[in-house]
């Protein structure tokens, strides 16, 4: 049996290793996938960096070059994830755009948004994506932001919360409830909002680490052009599954590569604090290798699955696991700490500082794109076909 690639394969990461090499920049190598930025926006440098990948093809491999990409094959899709995975190298620092918008405008938008693609991609667009509220997160069907018609324009009213760049983007991937007579996935639609229309407040929300990423955005009449309706009124439900296309097999490659790196600088800290040869010590870090090591078996089975029928039931699993054991590894970086494992130097992130720090950022995986009890329920249900009640 063969389990290596094949020339072709072989021949697509050369190339990208040489341009990675060559290109990327010193800010962004081991940067991570933490979508940081600080309160003065994003970095020029990331959006130059996010804006070069576009132009050379490397933004989104699987995709055309028109909208920064190469016709890549879902495993050479691959092999760009895991490559950049293990050079812990982002592609963005504002994710929304690149990732959920232009998927959504290629599948659902007219013609006009459609040529919105391109720019959400390259990053000239800071794009945010409106869906939680208040009361309306797990349940997202249950959010109340309501547009009302009149005449050619929409009128917007409410509150959106927890939205990622709400405070740098120039538009927002809005969810509203433009039905609320209609059962409540019938009566949602989207509009694309202007984040400097008239009416719009921003208020940023602070990360338990500190850092302000995502705000609370409140609407009070709010006039959107009708034009700028994505899809059929009253058909959101149906754009909230968004369109990673032949992305999505392939997202789990960061979180497990980021894990790898997790376990690596334990095992360099154990070394330097003198205590790698303590038994104990040994069996832990031993144990964490083996579960990363199952979890990237189960991803390559995963991706298999997917590359064939575009689903794969391992992803809630991945989604779950891979988040909860960032924590586990932080809590695990502290003890070997001891004392000094518990003190944050959020600046240098140097030692000790690191992993009380990552423990704190390790959070919010566990919530966004699904909370890890809502995972558990897919698993339950889709998965294991345990019954709803
Ligand atoms: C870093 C970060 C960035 C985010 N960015 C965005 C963004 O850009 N745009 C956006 O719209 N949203 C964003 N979110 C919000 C995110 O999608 C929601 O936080 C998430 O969907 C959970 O919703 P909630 O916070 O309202 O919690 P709730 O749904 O109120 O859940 C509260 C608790 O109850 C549990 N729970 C809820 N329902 C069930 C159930 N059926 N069974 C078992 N347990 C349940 C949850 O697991 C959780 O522990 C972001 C969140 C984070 C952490």
């Amino acid at each position: 049996m063969e389990l290596g690639w094949g020339p072709e394969e072989e021949a697509f990461r050369s190339e990208l290793v040489a341009f990675l090499d060559r290109e990327a920049p010193s800010e962004a190598v081991g940067r991570d996938f933490s979508a940081a930025t600080d309160e003065e926006g994003i970095p020029e440098w990331a959006r130059l960096w996010q804006a070069k990948l576009f132009d050379n093809g490397w933004l989104v491999p699987g995709y055309p070059a028109h909208l920064g990409g190469r016709n890549a094959t879902p495993a050479q899709s691959l092999i760009y994830a895991e490559e950049l995975a293990s050079r812990g190298l982002p592609r963005s620092l504002h994710f929304p755009g690149y990732a959920i918008v232009a998927p959504s405008l290629l599948e659902f938008g007219n013609k006009r948004q459609k040529e919105m693609a391109p720019a959400a991609l390259r990053g000239d667009t800071i794009w945010c994506v409106g869906m939680s509220e208040p009361d309306a997160g797990s349940d997202l069907a249950s959010l109340s932001t309501r547009a009302e018609r009149d005449g050619d324009r929409f009128v917007v009213n409410g509150q959106k919360v927890w939205t990622s760049y709400a405070m740098w983007a120039e538009k927002c991937f809005c969810y509203v409830r433009t039905n609320p007579d209609a059962p409540k996935h019938k009566g949602i639609s989207v509009l694309i909002i202007d984040m400097d229309s008239n009416g719009i407040e921003v208020r940023p929300l602070r990360h338990i680490t500190g850092k302000a990423e995502f705000a609370e955005v409140f609407f009070t009449d709010v006039e959107v052009p009708a034009g700028n309706l994505v899809g059929d009124l009253n058909d959101g439900w149906r754009i909230t599954m968004g369109s990673l296309a032949h992305e999505r097999g392939g997202l789990w490659v960061q979180s497990v590569a980021g894990l790898e790196h997790a376990i690596e600088s334990l095992i360099a800290e154990a070394r330097d604090l003198g205590i790698s040869s303590d038994t104990s010590v040994r069996r832990l870090l031993a144990r964490e290798y083996a579960e990363v090591s199952s979890l990237r078996s189960l991803g390559y089975k995963g991706f298999s699955t997917f590359a064939r029928t575009s689903a794969s039931p391992e992803h809630s699993f991945l989604k779950l696991a891979s988040s909860e054991m960032t924590k586990h590894l932080a809590e695990v970086g502290m003890r070997l700490e001891g004392g000094l494992g518990t003190t944050i130097d959020t600046t240098h992130l140097g030692r000790p500082g690191r992993w009380a720090a990552t423990l704190l950022a390790s959070f919010a995986a566990t919530i966004a794109g699904g909370t890890s009890e809502i995972q558990r329920n897919i698993i339950a249900e889709r998965i294991l076909g345990l019954p709803r009640e």
